[in-house]
């Protein structure tokens, strides 16, 4: 086991709030789907419980309203509780007016329940890219202290494949804790988990991880989805063969997964592993963000 610890974090959403389904599921038919989070939130928070990891949780306001306890139950049982947004609408789909209102309301409604304060934040789908900036904008105006928002990967979805691996402060106040990725011939290779991890064989995700650990010295940030660990969801009819195979692949398998990488790994919340620790960070200004022209950033796109 690497002698260092790594951030875990979920994601804290139902399997019908999925950024890949949104064109099958319309916002208001959201109140009458069949809720599964609370049954998939248990099995995860006992996985974590049984192995001693701590991991944050970034959770949807509209979650947190409708399953207090679910929240309670988080905090009470030592994680750091964070902000996933209200409605989880990407940013990339928002005017900066709206998504400021947006994660304001979310962390008003996440420290109403929870009587924390609030200091993270991770967009929708990673949705921080070149093109909205701005962003890091309003996730410091609405009184965040960290956000967990970039994939620095080449994806049909999301990535900012330019910019910075390891935490950074992308305006004062704020700091930029990316999801992992591993540095292989010159290429940036997603290693944090998502569907990543239902797709490759676990030693690969492992052996990832065990390069940013070992090779460069750095803590890891992986990530979770609670409907990953749920075989039986609901299918939503009417995606396309490509949405389907990467919302579905291999869901039977993430439990046994995350139980060997839970005990192959020591975890914990982001607070615990980057803000409440002296970290090395780099100070990067947005003008020196490198552009990818070179095979600075991955070509990988998922399958
Ligand atoms: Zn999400």
């Amino acid at each position: 086991m690497p002698d260092i610890a790594n951030a875990l974090t979920v994601d804290v959403e139902d399997y019908f709030q999925v950024s890949a389904l949104a064109p099958h599921i319309a916002r208001a038919d959201w109140e009458r789907m069949p809720c599964r989070v609370e049954r998939n939130m248990d099995t995860l928070l006992s996985l974590f419980a049984e192995t001693g990891a701590q991991a944050t949780f970034f959770t949807l306001g509209w979650i947190a309203e409708r399953y207090p306890g679910l929240v309670r139950r988080i905090v009470a049982e030592g994680h750091e509780l964070a902000s996933h947004g209200y409605a989880h609408q990407k940013i990339t789909d928002q005017a900066p007016a709206d998504f400021l209102a947006d994660i304001r309301r979310a962390k008003a409604v996440l420290e109403d329940v929870s009587g924390n304060a609030i200091r993270g934040y991770r967009a929708p789908s990673f949705s921080i890219g070149e093109g909205n900036l701005w962003a890091f904008d309003c996730i410091g105006d609405a009184g965040y202290r960290y956000s967990s928002s970039v994939y620095p990967i080449r994806h049909d979805h999301y990535g900012m494949p330019g910019a910075p691996r390891f935490p950074f402060r992308p305006r004062d106040g704020l700091l930029e804790i990316p999801v992992s990725t591993a540095r292989i011939l010159g290429t940036n290779i997603p290693a944090a988990g998502g569907g990543y991890f239902r797709l490759l064989p676990y030693c690969v995700s492992r052996s990832l991880l065990y390069k940013v650990n070992r090779g460069e010295e750095r803590a890891a940030v992986f990530y979770i989805h609670p409907w990953e660990l749920d075989p039986d969801q609901p299918r939503v009819a009417g995606t396309s063969v490509k949405t389907r195979f990467r919302h579905y692949l291999n869901l039977h398998r993430t439990r046994p997964r995350l139980k060997r990488l839970l005990r192959d790994f020591t975890w914990s919340s982001i607070e615990n592993v980057f803000l409440n620790r002296k970290q090395e960070q780099t100070t990067f200004s947005r003008q020196s963000w490198p552009v990818d022209q070179n095979g600075g950033a991955s070509r990988i796109i998922f399958p």
